[in-house]
């Protein structure tokens, strides 16, 4: 180092240097010195090395990562920020990393996605929430289907006002999208639900902050989703994740002790046409998150990193079998998993595909939580603060959010109740619906989405108005509407499933809006793939061809208990 520095400088620089090596250590670039990657990076970078040595080439978002750390390049994104400079399709990439998505040319802005552990958030962060969106963003939010918020149409000057006064309410936005482990879900009644077996609260947050606080466990070969089931009356719908946790009943005589325990099932993804399937592992509740590192771990040293359309577990699954990878696992845990034949198992308390809508009894006597409809998600920032107070002053405080894009407010006395009922009806929302809207799920579509072929939320909505007056549906039914192939509404699930496509319209190729139509999907015990039934329906169709299929389904069904499978 110059002697031209005075002691006080010199100290400085020797800081600045040797911190600068910290952070490529930390990035597994030379960290021993003997070119073996150190540090929280390290099992990324060597999984990379091994594809590449195997001949390997790497899918591009690995080359973002590799050659910029999303974490060490906050500075970078602050700077475009203060800029107002849309981001390049690299930093695009990085920045999902703190939550933004760059949403052009569908909208010239980011949307932030959160994550909010088990979907339950306080009344004051929704409000806190509501200012937020007021200050930096769209006067809106929408809730998703991992029961988590969504900000939308934040300008680049924002983007770090976003993430940061999220923090500030006790929220967080980090590695909710990108190659990371997404928003945890859990059943959103956990401990008010009178048949649940377990509470997934604590197991959700307690998996939220483990994830948050470990940076190996970011940039993973793909995304990565868990959830927990507690057996409730409202799916969480753990069967379409990586990793479910399904608290399960054991009975007497299987050789482990009887209880409530979790079921491990690996593998789901729906978008690929795959639930998650049983592993015959089942542990004890609080074995949740080290045996969720383990997993995650074998999967980040042996996903693939070279084809992003075989980067996800599913794919490790079926390459290996459920032996081998369960085997991996134990290795790394270092002790074996617990597992047990399925007939140890008894039979989940059954859903109530109605209860996330509308008034119920909780576990506790003489309290309720009430189901607020919103339209396919969306609620303004005046039904935001609205709900909140309601919360605040009629309930216990809580907004639980719900997979099937509503929410609850729990802890309401029953003398409450009406004045509930009335408050949120004065904020333009309710309390009730018909089946076919109850159950009505969209992902964001081409107002906001790039890669949507078709307007899902707007053609939900108008299937839901068109539907509700000509057809009497007297059993719940899901209609899940999604953009593109990435399946965020998981149409294979639901009784009818619309996928974006592009129609064709004449002979010069232009093209309108419009869907391909399944039926006959189903979750839990009623777990089924939904089969094409119309190609290339234009949107302006649609709802008359879901009333036909809905008119058709009553008119021929055995009874009210038959399903569209
Ligand atoms: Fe966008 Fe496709 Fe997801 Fe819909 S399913 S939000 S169109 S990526």
């Amino acid at each position: 180092m110059s002697s031209d520095f005075t002691p006080d400088q010199k100290r400085y620089l020797e800081g600045f240097v040797s911190g600068l090596t910290a952070a490529r250590t930390s990035r597994g670039v030379g960290g021993s010195g003997k070119g073996e990657p150190t540090g929280p990076d390290a099992i990324h970078i060597k999984a990379q090395d091994r594809m590449i040595a195997g001949g390997g080439k790497l899918a591009e978002q690995e080359k973002f990562k590799r050659e910029l750390h999303p974490f060490d390049a906050y500075g970078k994104l602050r700077e475009q920020s203060e800029q107002n400079q849309a981001p390049k399709p690299a930093d695009n990439f990085r920045w999902r990393y703190f939550g933004l998505f760059y949403v052009a040319p569908a909208q010239t802005s980011y949307m932030c996605r959160l994550r909010i552990a088990n979907g339950i958030l306080s009344h004051w962060q929704l409000a806190g929430l509501a200012d937020v969106a007021e200050k930096y963003a769209a006067p809106y939010s929408h809730v998703t289907t991992r029961a988590n918020l969504q900000l939308r149409e934040i300008e680049p000057r924002n983007a770090t006002n976003v993430v940061e006064t999220i923090q500030d309410i006790g929220l967080c936005s980090r590695g909710s999208g990108a190659d990371n482990i997404r928003n945890v879900t859990g059943t959103p009644t956990a401990g008010i639900d009178p048949q649940e077996l377990l509470d997934t609260r604590s197991y959700a947050r307690e998996w939220h902050y483990h994830i948050l606080n470990d940076r190996s466990l970011y940039g993973l070969p793909r995304k990565f989703n868990v959830a927990f089931d507690g057996a409730g009356k409202i799916a969480a719908l753990e069967d379409t994740n990586d990793i479910g946790f399904q608290a399960v009943e054991v009975e007497d005589g299987f050789g482990v002790e009887p209880g409530i325990y979790f079921r491990l099932t690996l593998g789901g993804i729906t978008g690929h046409k795959d639930f998650a399937r049983d592993t015959g592992v089942i542990l004890k509740p609080n074995e949740a998150t080290p045996i969720s590192d383990a997993i995650v771990r074998v999967y980040i040293e042996h996903g693939d990193r070279t084809n992003r359309n075989k980067a996800r577990l599913k794919y490790v699954l079926d390459a290996w079998g459920f032996d081998k990878f369960l085997t991996a696992v134990e290795e790394k845990l270092g002790r074996p998993l617990m597992r047990v034949p399925a007939e140890a198992i008894a039979e989940r308390p059954a859903f109530d595909r109605m209860a996330h809508i509308g008034v119920h009894p909780q576990k506790q006597d003489g309290l309720h939580w009430v189901g607020v409809v919103l339209p396919v998600g969306k609620m303004t920032i005046a039904q935001m603060r609205g709900i909140a107070k309601i919360s605040r002053e009629c309930g216990d405080g809580d907004i639980r959010l719900t997979v099937w894009q509503n929410l609850l407010i729990s802890g309401v006395t029953t003398e409450k109740v009406a004045q509930v009922e009335a408050e949120i009806a004065a904020l333009g929302l309710t309390t009730k619906a018909t089946s076919i809207r109850a159950g009505l799920v969209a992902c964001t579509g081409a107002t906001g989405c790039r890669f949507a072929a078709a307007h899902t939320k707007e053609s939900a909505e108008e299937i839901a108005h068109w539907c509700e007056e000509r057809v009497q549906v007297d059993t719940p039914v899901n209609i899940h509407l999604t953009g593109c192939h990435h399946s965020c509404a998981q149409h294979y699930i639901g009784d009818i499933g619309l996928i974006g496509a592009r129609v064709v319209i004449n002979d010069d190729g232009d093209t309108v809006d419009g869907f391909h139509i399944h039926v006959g999907g189903g979750y839990g015990p009623d777990a089924a793939i939904g089969r094409e039934i119309y190609r290339d329906v234009k949107s302006e169709n649609a709802p008359k061809v879901i009333e036909r299929m809905l008119k058709g389904y009553l008119a021929h069904r055995a009874s009210a208990d038959e399903t569209f499978i």
